[in-house]
């Protein structure tokens, strides 16, 4: 096990992992699920089942013939009672399948262990799973897993960090499940020819740094990386220069410099399915907040409402002011309870009155903490300017696009100026205008 590099910037927050200790509860089968066409980065799916369809568990329900997407199954057997427009994570509308359950959870005829005796036949494989970034950004792994021609990849580099307060899915994965953590990196490992692994996990978590070590001595290969708790350490570039030192130029992807990073439940998840064949259609959600009455990490089946989820954990003792999807550094404010579980959705946390209270925004007093705390050396105050006066030239001058919406910019700001919320509207900005052709 090794200490390594220190990424720049970043923040200390406080880490809260408060359900660390509790096991993952099975919630039972809803009445009905909602599962929405876009559970991933990428083009969304088109239904495949209509009103009034009788479906099983496993069964594809949405797909696309588009490259960067990723198909989506049935989490329950009922009837289809609705395909339209539902209201999604985030306040927008999204096309949805809706499903009445009939309790009986009967797996559909298709579900076996897949084959596969090569690179490509894993690649479309993992395809058919359904599998997405499971730490947060629902990225479709297949893509993960197939470098552009000519690019070698040497270090499969496995996200442990967990550096978002509150959250301690990918946490519970390790205590509960390290042996399916190490079958499906050795899986890995075999398929893409990779020869060298590094497990980064956050010095705040010494048990599952303790149990990773002590599974990981079966291959050595296979490293556990102490790192310093600091956040954002999880994001892909800063845990690519803390663990290896190679740094990913703006623009370029994890495989221009020969790695390929997945979160540590999307490794065990690999190793599941590929027992099972049984696609991706649950997830482990950690429900904490001053809000909840019963902090857990909770096993849901996909398309489960969030209401039913924080029923589960006792429902509220004092009224939620604030419910995020995620962490609260980069988690999204729900507006409803009605919203489903995501396959991407790692933590609900409920905050009350007190905890939620929102600071009035105040003058910028050019302190230079915002760009200081920034991790990809970007400039906030002055990517916050530009956006509130929608200047594309100087929002792509000061790149923008490069921004990872850490949100450490906003923490630290002593203004209390919403700088990531603003900073997100001049990427969207950025994007409308260049698909006008360009400013
Ligand atoms: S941290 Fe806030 S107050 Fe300080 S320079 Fe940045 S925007 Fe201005
Ligand atoms: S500008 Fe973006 S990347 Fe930089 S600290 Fe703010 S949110 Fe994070």
């Amino acid at each position: 096990m090794f200490v390594k590099n220190f990424f720049r910037g970043g923040t200390t927050v406080p880490h809260s992992k408060n359900t660390a200790g509790c096991e993952t509860v099975k919630m039972g089968v809803p009445e009905k699920v909602t599962i929405p066409m876009l559970q991933h980065i990428g083009a969304p799916c088109e239904p495949c089942v209509k009103k009034g369809d009788t479906v099983r568990v496993g069964q594809i329900i949405g797909n696309s013939n588009k490259y960067i997407s990723s198909p989506i199954h049935s989490s329950v057997s009922g009837t289809v009672t609705d395909v339209a427009p539902m209201l999604y994570a985030g306040g927008v509308y999204v096309t949805s399948v809706e499903i009445k359950t009939d309790g009986n959870q009967e797996v559909y005829e298709g579900i076996k262990p897949p084959n596969f005796s090569n690179s490509n036949e894993f690649i479309s494989v993992i395809r058919e799973s359904g599998l997405v970034g499971l730490g947060g950004a629902g990225f479709p792994a297949h893509v993960k897993l197939s470098p552009p021609p000519g690019i070698k990849i040497d270090t499969l580099i496995i996200n442990a960090a967990e550096c978002e307060p509150y959250i301690t899915s990918d946490y519970r994965e390790i205590i509960e499940n390290s042996w399916n953590v190490i079958s499906g990196i050795n899986i890995i490992m075999e398929v893409l020819e990779i020869d060298n692994v590094l497990i980064g996990i956050e010095d705040n978590k010494p048990e599952a740094i303790k149990e990773m070590t002590r599974v990981a001595a079966t291959n050595d290969k296979i490293n556990v990386i102490k790192l310093k708790s600091r956040y954002p350490q999880g994001a892909e570039k800063m845990l690519i220069y803390a663990t290896t030192g190679r740094k990913v130029p703006p623009g370029k992807l994890p495989a221009d410099v020969g790695v390929i990073v997945m979160n540590v439940n999307s490794v065990s998840f690999i190793s599941e399915y590929t027992k099972t064949g049984m696609p991706l259609i649950k997830k482990r959600v950690t429900v904490d907040g001053p809000s909840v009455k019963r902090p857990s990490n909770v096993e849901a089946l996909i398309g489960t409402p969030v209401s039913e989820v924080f029923n589960f954990c006792g429902g509220f003792g004092i009224v939620p002011k604030k419910i995020l999807m995620g962490g609260p550094m980069m988690g999204i404010a729900q507006f409803t309870l009605n919203t489903p579980v995501l396959k991407h959705t790692n933590a609900l946390l409920a905050f009350d009155e007190t905890s939620a209270v929102l600071p009035q925004e105040q003058a910028c007093i050019r302190c230079g903490r915002c760009v200081k705390a920034c991790p990809m050396n970007l400039l906030p105050l002055y990517l916050n300017n530009n956006s509130l006066k929608e200047e594309i030239e100087e929002l792509n001058k000061y790149h923008v696009m490069d921004c990872i919406e850490c949100g450490s910019c906003s923490y630290v700001c002593p203004a209390k100026i919403n700088l990531v919320q603003s900073i997100r509207l001049g990427k969207a900005q950025v994007k409308q205008a260049a698909a006008k052709g360009g400013k």
